[in-house]
């Protein structure tokens, strides 16, 4: 094994392939790379993930890639912020193209940093920050408070049925799902395949405000504003014989949060007394979603 720059591996057709050696807690962006055309026992070069970096924004390059006379490369919108100067050596960069570098990083393969955790794609060097938004193998913190798991997308249902006691129900679109919820309840889950929804009761001065979201951690895949259509009756029963005193409804949309999970909505919510359980009745009602990205064969309300 050699360690060179990206010049020492310019004459050969390249499968990149990170470290086998590499976990996530390793910050270490060295990759190695092996010929295609020979056995991986055989010749190995290394070289730092970082060369592929704009030396003046640190973002990942990506084309069109600019040069000035002297060599110094700078991304398109540092080109454009330096007014075509080179900040090194004050040469002009404006309209010489780094085609070499172009052609490296579009033909340049990597895996994903959960690799270790068991994603197995193989992205381009210039998806990988976003796959990594949406990766399904990135360990997502659980949304209920004082809970300290951290875990898959994919595991989450295991983990709120396994941890989280009454505080959870299973969803079937386009029909009522009902449950309780007592006085120190403060988050109930609902969950179908793919799909969380968060059930909060957080005290204000009013009463208790129930409304619904969708946890920010668990929602990646659908896109910051995408809304849910949904009904929701709250009724308060007796603390001493569970019979309905009262019944409140409301006619919704539910948005993926687009900040904390502390942000408060504006309407659709209900208020409820501080002191007393509720029967919560949600169904949630058509158009059905496509996530925007990540896996495209999820689709939510699909019998
Ligand atoms: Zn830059
Ligand atoms: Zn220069
Ligand atoms: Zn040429
Ligand atoms: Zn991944
Ligand atoms: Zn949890």
């Amino acid at each position: 094994m050699r360690y060179g720059g990206v010049e020492g591996v310019k004459r050969r057709r390249l499968v990149v392939e990170e470290s086998s050696t590499s976990t996530v807690s390793n910050s270490s962006n060295v990759i190695e790379t092996v010929s295609e055309r020979e056995a991986p026992a055989g010749e190995t070069s290394v070289f730092d993930l970082d060369l592929l970096d704009c030396t003046i924004c640190t973002e990942p390059l990506a084309a069109p890639i600019y040069q000035c006379e002297n060599g110094h490369v700078a991304c398109a919108s540092c080109s454009k912020l330096t007014k075509n100067v080179c900040p090194s050596c004050k040469q002009p960069t404006g309209s010489i193209r780094c085609l070499a570098l172009e052609k490296l990083i579009e033909s340049l393969k990597v895996k994903c940093k959960y690799y270790s955790l068991g994603c197995s794609e193989m992205v381009k060097f210039s998806d990988k920050c976003y796959h990594e938004r949406i990766c399904s193998w990135e360990p997502l913190a659980c949304p209920f408070p004082e809970c300290s798991f951290q875990g898959q997308y994919n595991f989450f249902q295991e983990h709120v049925k396994l941890r989280h006691g009454d505080n959870w129900a299973p969803l079937v679109p386009e029909t009522d799902v009902s449950f309780f919820m007592k006085p120190t309840d403060r988050y109930y889950m609902l969950f179908d395949k793919g799909i969380y929804f968060m059930v909060h009761r957080r005290k204000s001065s009013l009463g208790d405000m129930c409304y619904l979201s969708l946890p920010k951690v668990l929602s990646a895949c659908y896109g910051t504003g995408t809304s849910f259509h949904y009904k929701m009756e709250i009724k308060t029963v007796s603390n001493v014989d569970g019979a309905t005193l009262s019944s409140f409804k409301v006619d919704a949309h539910c948005c993926n949060e687009d900040s904390k999970a502390s942000s408060i909505p504006k309407d659709g919510f209900l208020i409820v007394p501080e002191d007393r359980s509720v029967e919560v009745s949600v169904l949630f009602l058509p158009p059905r979603l496509s996530p925007k990205f990540g896996n495209s064969s999820l689709r939510w309300g699909d019998p």
